[in-house]
């Protein structure tokens, strides 16, 4: 018979929540494994500057994602490609399906977090890769010297926005209502910032050009006046959802799929964490991603111990 290899942990997603749980299960001494589809860093990869996490008043997200990483490697924790399609339970065990892989484990930590929402309009899909972009920090620097084009409201689209100012020629955002989600701090910089300028209460019907992106059609919700202006780039940052398909079958999730846990972050599965921006929460910021890995990593701890 096959022999199994029996993780007392495995942690799904390595971005800021699965590797801090990592390093707390490891720290404790249990044979923790880390299954990540990409590589280590999650979001951290796509964020130009952290402003706000303690202990660094300013540092690069890929700076904090390679910190993050070696502090979690530290204590033993293994570390896997693979990118997870199913969770099975088989009496005690996690049974963990990742391409044709099979890994077996006591406790799992979820962690894999959320991605870009389309924006879901003519050209999106056409131009992706050719002007439209869902990450100022990988594809700023294509932009040199264009008129930039920032659809969405929220931090993200405000702070990457402001980003883009060092390079494109001029950033316009564009916002479906006559007030930001985002941040008063990064409102009061973009405001303040002359190559930044907005477009109010507007949504955007059409992106256009030929071999690449060349203008954006938007309509004015409140007028509905639809106006097509020249630009060079566009990048779309209308919100997250959470990458949590591959638990459907758990009966773990929300009716938007977001994890529902209590504050121990345990699910509704006896042995199954989940962590950071996949979870049902209020803020998702890379502290309390942090702060959640923390906790999974000392339940599981407990779950282990308790049932061993
Ligand atoms: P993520 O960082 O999303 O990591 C999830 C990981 O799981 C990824 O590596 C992914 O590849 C992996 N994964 C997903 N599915 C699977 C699967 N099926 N199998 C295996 N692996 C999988 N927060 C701040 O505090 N400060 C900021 O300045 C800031 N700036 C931001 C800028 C942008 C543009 C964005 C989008 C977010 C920003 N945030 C910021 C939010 C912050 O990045 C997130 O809250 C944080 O990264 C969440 O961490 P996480 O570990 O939950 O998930
Ligand atoms: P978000 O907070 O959900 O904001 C999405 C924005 O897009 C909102 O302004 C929303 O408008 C708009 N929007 C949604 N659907 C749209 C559509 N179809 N057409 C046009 N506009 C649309 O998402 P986010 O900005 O990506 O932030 C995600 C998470 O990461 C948040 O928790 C955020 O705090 C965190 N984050 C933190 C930082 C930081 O701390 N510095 C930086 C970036 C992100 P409405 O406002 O009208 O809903």
């Amino acid at each position: 018979m096959e022999e199994r290899t029996i993780y007392d942990v495995v942690i799904i997603g390595s971005g800021p929540g699965g590797m801090t749980a990592a390093l707390y299960t490891s720290r404790a001494n249990l044979k923790t494994l880390i299954l990540e589809k990409g590589v280590p860093g999650g979001e951290l990869l796509n964020t130009s500057d952290v402003e706000n996490y303690p202990g660094f008043p300013t540092i690069s997200g890929p700076e904090l994602a390679d910190n993050m990483y070696k502090g979690a490697m530290q204590f033993g924790a293994e570390y896997a490609y693979g990118q997870v399609s199913k969770i099975e339970l088989e009496g005690d065990l996690k049974v963990i399906t990742a391409g044709k892989k099979t890994y077996y484990a006591y406790a799992v930590v979820i962690a894999t977090g959320s991605y870009h929402r389309k924006l879901e309009v003519p050209g999106e899909e056409e131009y992706a890769g050719r002007g439209v972009s869902y990450c100022a920090v990988c594809d700023g620097a294509f932009f040199k010297d264009k008129k930039i084009f920032v659809i969405g409201g929220g931090d993200s689209a405000v702070e990457e926005g402001t980003y883009l100012t060092q390079f494109g020629k001029s950033v316009t955002i564009v916002h479906r209502r006559d007030q930001l989600r985002a941040q008063k701090v990064l409102q009061d910089r973009a405001f303040a910032n002359e190559k930044i300028s907005f477009i109010w209460d507007s949504v955007v019907k059409e992106i256009k050009g030929e071999n690449r992106v060349e203008s954006v059609v938007f309509e004015n919700v409140k007028t509905g006046q639809v106006t097509e202006q020249a630009f060079g780039g566009v990048f779309i940052y209308v919100g997250l959802d959470p990458l949590s398909d591959f638990v459907k079958e758990l009966n773990i999730q929300d009716q938007a799929g977001w994890i529902v846990t209590d504050s121990h972050m345990k699910t509704a599965v006896d042995g199954i964490f989940a962590v950071g921006d996949v979870r049902l929460k209020d803020l998702r910021q890379v502290t309390t991603a942090v702060g959640d890995g923390a906790i999974a990593g000392q339940e599981a701890y407990k779950f282990i111990t308790e049932h061993s």
